[in-house]
Order: structure tokens, then C-alpha cells, then sequence
């Protein structure tokens, strides 16, 4: 028997309609490329976007086209996703920090047939665009008077295109159906060609509920919020879904994204909530040190994408009273994975064991189940020690990549295989020890490089660690640590082994220490293990 409940496609313009309604005056703040602090509000984008559909339709687009943005957050790159999605179009996010080539790579695998675009990329797209042929309108997120000069065709400038319509326009229903596709983003794969995720408007929906709620990022239409984390690194985390569906105010921190500037937005428009990477967190943190400011304001912020260091944890909580929340997820994921808050026996844990909790990456909400497996994919115990291959699944989880490819990571039974190394205690509490890739084995046994990088960074005068395996004729592999001084600071190995012993197991200490000026990084900011291998492989050991 079938329940008699309504069929309510879960769609992703449906959001933007309810914030129209329900929060009409709510504003959006955005740092444009041009520098001027802009504010509109959901009121203004519920209309902007359906000039977007209007316009987008009336020049050919049909639904199901995948259209590019390859810009940094602001109000103008919201309304272009809400457009794009509004007339049955696909969202392709584009990371600009990725090699002008991978660009082109992405966009021809992904055939967009037309680009949203900020001004201060219009020299990229110079390059990438004769390399796209299905490429057939480029849009530059800014007026006239400010449109550069360029010899590409097909160009216009936003807002002048947007006056060429009245915004008297009805979303495409997507035939009723909520798993129609409605956003895409690759992952930057750092072996390999770089895969797509194909989202579904029903997939972003339910992921934009559970990562609004109380345990996952806890957002309210009282919050102030500051995406730092970029709409393409993996949706922004679902802030541009989640904040329009309650209503909370957006602060949109455009390309600047420096302590200085953070600080800026976080003070003036009182933000209460904000989400970033760690490296972000750490130039914020030293710009306060250095200025002696306070943060009043902000109540909570989530740090993910990489481990979050225990100093970042510790500095946020105790001298600014901002509380963390380490999460964990995956472009493959929409990307919430899991999320650290305390469960009600944690409640009362204060200081280091607090902290000790805040290191692991926390737990899965629900939409998302979990497991621990070996080799053979049998389950590993939850007992908060035994590592093993994570494995996902649930309705913002992806069931395979765009066009087939790395379909051995998904299995017949829905399980996505995360390519991540972790243990789950017996609370749910998940702990991310590495990525498969990375993990180092001594004489048979792992050891965790994410561990030591934490604890090495805890260290005053280290900037950035990394720690990778160097091959070894007795253990297979021993750890060598990596690190960035911070100016003016003259750490020796000895002082940073010292620091470390006694912190870890005696066999997981590095074997040497050694000095660089600079780490390289993916284009989602995370260490680039594959080179920094690669730059060491005839490293001696003592
Ligand atoms: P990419 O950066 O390769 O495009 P993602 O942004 O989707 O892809 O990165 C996902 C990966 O980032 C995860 O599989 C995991 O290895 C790592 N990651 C994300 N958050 C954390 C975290 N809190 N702690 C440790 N690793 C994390």
C-alpha cells in the first residue's frame, strides 16, 4: 500500500522560492572582483536568477546542458547556480587554481556549452576558451563600463545581458522528476584524469537539510554566514543550499581571502558562522595575534577538507571563544561526510579531552551510513584502533562518476569507496589516519602521516609539515618530516624530534627532519604528497 501523501519533487529552485518568500529582505554581501563591498538580497536573486533561465533558454540552452562558473563566491555566482539549475540546466563548478589545461580537459569532457565568468579570470579563459568548442556564450560577472578588453567571441557583460530580460519567468519542472541532474564538479584527482560528480536536485536538497541541522553545521535564519570555503571546492559545503533554505544571512568573501580580509568581513557584518580550510584558519589566527584583535562575533566555524591541527582547535576555543567543528566529506559526498560535535555524554568534557574528541573528524548524520573494512572488504571492528578502508554510502553520496570512469570504486551494493584510511570508536566517532595512498607501512605495521603532521604544526615555530614515507632496506618505509619554518624562527631537527617524542609511539617518529621553503599544494589546498615523494625519492635516511 501506498501512503497519500504528496508528491513534492524535491527541487533545488524550491529553496530559493521559500527564501523569497519567507526571508525576502535577507541580504547577501559580496566583496565584488571589483572591489566594492555589493548587497542584494534573496528577494534580488530569486529575480536575477529567473532573468538567468529566461536568458540562458531564449539563446538555445536546452535543459540538461552543463553550464561553467568558473568564479569565487559572491551573490552574482549564487544567482548564475539558481539560474542554471532554475531553466533544467547543470551547474559545472570550475576550480581556477587547476593547470589552464585540466580546465579545458574538464570542460570538454563535460561539453558546457556556456561559461559564467568573474572578470579577474577572463585572461584563463583567453587560453582555455579555443580549446572548447562547445563553448557558445561566455558571460563576465560584471557591467560594461568594467568589462576588459578581449578578442574572444560571444562575450557580454552580466548585467547589461540581464537587462535584455524581465525575469517574468516559470522554473522548468524538470518533468516532476528530483533526480534530475542539477550541478557537477570534478575532483582534482591527483593520479589520473580528473572525474565528475553529477549532482541531482534531490541530492542537494537532502544534503542541504542534513547539513543544516543541529549537530551537523547548526544553522539557524539568525546566522550570519561566511562561506570562505570556495563554491567550487565541492559546493561550498552546501552553504549555498543550506543558506537559502533557512534563511540566513550570506557574506560572500569574493577572491580575497587573506587573515586581513577575512577578519574584515567577520567584524563588519557580524558573522556568527563560518567555514574554510584549515590553511585559511591559520593566516586568520596569526593576523589576530599580530593585531591583538578580538572576534565577538563569531560563534562557530567548521574546518575541513584537511585534518583540522589540534592548535587550531585549541587557539579558536580558548582565546577567541569560537567553537570548532571538525568535518570530514568528499566531492563524491555533495560533500558532508561526517561532522564533530559532542553527543550528550561529551557534553560536560572540557580542555584536552575535549580536544582529544575534536581531533577525530566526528560522526555521520543521518543520510549517511559508514564502515570500516580490510582488504577484503570485511567490516573492522569499531573499537577506535583498527584502520581500515572507509566505505560510504546514502542519498547524497554518488553512485558512479560522469561518463564511467573509476567505476571499481563503487560497489554492487552502494558502497563508495573513500580511498581514505580511518577507525570508528565505539561511539560513531570516525578518525581519519590517511589516505590510502599515503599511509606509511613500517615493517608491516601503519603509521598515521597525518598524525605526526598535527603534531608537528603544534610545534611555535613550524609553519606547514608534511610527513611522507622514504624507502627503507629493513622497514619497507620510515617517515620524513617536512617542514616550513615561520619567519624569522630557526627550528633544528633535533628540537622538533624532541617535541614529538614521547607524543607518539617511539617507532612512529621520524626518521629525519628536513627543510623546505615552500609545500606544494593541490588545487583544494590540500599537501601534494605525489610531488613532495617525488622532489625526496632518493632521500638517505640516517
Ligand atoms: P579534491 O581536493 O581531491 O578535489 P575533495 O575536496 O573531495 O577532493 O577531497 C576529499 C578528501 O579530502 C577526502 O577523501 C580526505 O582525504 C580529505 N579530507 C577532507 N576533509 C578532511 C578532514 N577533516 N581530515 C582529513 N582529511 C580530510
Amino acid at each position: 500500500m501506498l501512503g497519500l501523501m504528496q508528491q513534492w519533487p524535491l527541487l533545488c529552485h524550491k529553496i530559493l522560492d521559500h527564501a523569497a518568500i519567507q526571508h525576502p529582505r535577507r541580504e547577501i554581501v559580496s566583496r565584488s572582483s571589483e572591489g566594492p563591498i555589493i548587497r542584494t538580497t534573496y528577494a534580488d536573486i530569486h529575480l536575477r536568477a529567473r532573468k538567468i533561465s529566461q536568458l540562458l533558454e531564449r539563446e538555445g540552452c536546452k535543459p540538461g546542458d552543463r553550464i561553467a562558473t568558473l568564479a569565487w563566491n559572491t551573490g552574482n555566482h549564487l544567482e548564475a547556480w539558481y539560474g542554471i539549475m532554475g531553466m533544467g540546466g547543470v551547474y559545472h563548478t570550475l576550480n581556477p587554481r587547476l593547470f589552464p589545461d585540466q580546465i579545458a580537459w574538464i570542460m570538454n569532457h563535460a561539453e558546457d556549452q556556456a561559461l559564467f565568468v568573474d572578470t579577474g579570470f577572463l585572461p584563463l579563459v583567453e587560453k582555455i576558451a579555443p580549446a572548447v568548442p562547445s563553448l557558445k556564450r561566455i558571460v563576465v560577472l560584471t557591467d560594461a563600463a568594467n568589462l576588459p578588453q578581449t578578442k574572444l567571441p560571444n562575450v557580454v557583460a552580466y548585467e547589461d545581458w540581464l537587462g535584455g530580460a524581465d525575469g517574468d519567468y516559470t522554473w522548468h519542472d524538470c518533468n516532476g522528476d528530483e533526480n534530475t541532474a542539477a550541478g557537477m564538479c570534478y575532483t582534482s584527482g591527483t593520479t589520473g584524469d580528473p572525474k565528475g560528480v553529477l549532482y541531482s536536485h534531490r541530492s542537494n536538497v537532502l544534503h542541504a537539510m542534513m547539513a543544516a541541522m543541529p549537530d551537523s553545521m547548526g544553522l539557524s535564519s539568525r546566522d550570519t554566514i561566511l562561506p570562505v570555503v570556495p563554491m567550487f571546492h565541492a559546493n561550498a559545503w552546501g552553504l549555498g543550499q543550506s543558506a537559502p533554505m533557512i534563511g540566513a544571512k550570506l557574506v560572500m568573501p569574493g577572491g580575497k581571502m587573506d587573515g586581513s580580509s577575512i577578519y574584515e568581513l567577520l567584524d563588519t557584518e557580524k558573522v556568527t558562522f563560518s567555514a574554510a580550510v584549515p590553511t585559511v584558519w591559520l593566516m586568520l589566527l596569526q593576523h589576530l595575534e599580530e593585531t591583538g584583535k578580538k572576534l565577538p562575533y563569531l560563534k562557530k566555524v567548521v574546518i575541513g577538507g584537511s585534518a583540522c591541527p589540534r592548535v587550531i582547535v585549541k587557539k579558536f576555543q580558548d582565546n577567541y571563544g569560537v567553537e570548532v567543528v571538525h568535518a570530514w566529506g568528499m566531492t563524491e559526498m555533495s560533500p558532508l561526510g561526517s561532522l564533530c560535535t559532542l553527543k550528550a555524554d561529551f557534553t560536560e568534557l572540557d580542555g584536552e579531552a575535549k580536544l582529544d574528541i575534536q581531533q577525530t573528524q566526528g560522526f555521520a548524520p543521518f543520510g549517511v551510513e559508514m564502515k570500516v573494512t580490510d582488504d577484503e572488504d570485511k567490516p573492522r571492528p569499531w573499537d577506535g584502533k583498527t584502520f581500515g578502508r572507509l566505505k560510504v554510502r546514502g542519498p547524497s553520496v554518488a553512485k558512479s562518476y560522469y561518463g564511467g570512469a573509476g567505476s571499481e570504486q563503487f560497489d554492487e551494493d552502494g558502497w563508495f569507496d573513500t580511498g581514505d584510511v580511518a577507525h570508528i570508536n565505539p561511539d560513531g566517532y570516525m578518525q581519519i589516519t590517511d589516505r590510502a595512498k599515503d599511509v606509511i607501512k613500517s615493517g608491516g605495521e601503519w603509521i598515521s602521516t597525518i598524525d605526526l603532521e598535527n603534531l608537528a604544526v603544534a610545534h611555535p615555530d613550524v609553519a606547514e609539515a608534511a610527513v611522507i614515507g622514504i624507502a627503507h632496506p629493513r622497514w619497507d618505509e620510515r617517515p620524513l618530516l617536512v617542514v616550513v619554518k615561520k619567519p624569522g624562527k630557526e627550528p633544528t631537527r633535533d628540537d622538533l624530534l624532541s617535541f614529538m617524542d614521547g607524543k607518539v609511539a617511539k617507532w612512529w617518529l621520524p626518521d629525519d627532519v628536513t627543510f623546505v621553503d615552500e609545500i606544494p599544494h593541490t588545487a583544494t589546498g590540500k599537501i601534494q604528497k605525489i610531488t613532495l615523494r617525488e622532489r625526496f625519492k632518493d632521500y638517505r635516511l640516517p
